[in-house]
């Protein structure tokens, strides 16, 4: 089942998500939730969504990177970002510990600004503490883009946007950036 993806303006996006207790992470409501966000994730289609971007203020995200969507990509931009599948997973209740500055500059995007990119600097690597969908307490270390997609989803539990960390000078649709902005 789809869900609608709120756009940027909707307060649901700006608030901080509560987290979830285990009882709900096993409960039908929460796992149903997770089947249908992953389809949503899949058909927009996006690597990662945040419950918040389908109006849900819970600390519960979806992750997938596939390797049909590095197709676009040449292999020395995946290779300058460090991107590699990511197979699907849930996180819940995360942590986030950056590892390294936030030095790196490359631009995303947000299903929740449709057809924006900007450069957002973020952090090579990061620890994530949380919960997967079962309830079990996991520890993920990640780098390069997969980093991103962490630091980016994990904003959106607590209400923030990449806008809040763009560099704003980048700011650009996804047209023009296509066009002109990827040597940027
Ligand atoms: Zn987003």
């Amino acid at each position: 089942m789809l869900l609608k993806i709120i756009s940027t303006g909707h307060p649901v996006l700006r608030q901080h998500a509560r987290e979830l207790i285990l009882e709900e992470i096993r409960s039908s409501w929460i796992q149903d939730l997770i089947a249908h966000m992953r389809d949503t994730m899949h058909d927009a289609p996006g690597v990662g969504l945040a419950a918040p971007q389908i109006g849900e203020p819970l600390q519960l995200a979806v992750i997938e990177d596939k390797a049909e969507y590095h197709k676009n990509l040449t292999e020395a931009e995946l290779h300058e970002r460090e991107r590699r599948p990511v197979p699907f997973h849930v996180i819940i209740n995360p942590r986030i510990e950056l590892l390294s500055e936030p030095d790196r500059a490359f631009h995303e995007g947000c299903l929740s600004l449709p057809g924006f990119m900007a450069i957002v600097l973020r952090a090579r690597k990061v620890r994530v503490t949380c919960l997967d969908e079962r309830g079990a307490r996991k520890t993920i270390e990640a780098s390069g883009w997969y980093a991103r997609i962490l630091q980016h989803e994990i904003d959106h539990l607590n209400g923030r946007l990449y806008i809040d960390r763009m560099k704003s000078e980048s700011f650009s649709t996804l047209e023009n950036y296509q066009r002109h902005g990827k040597a940027s």
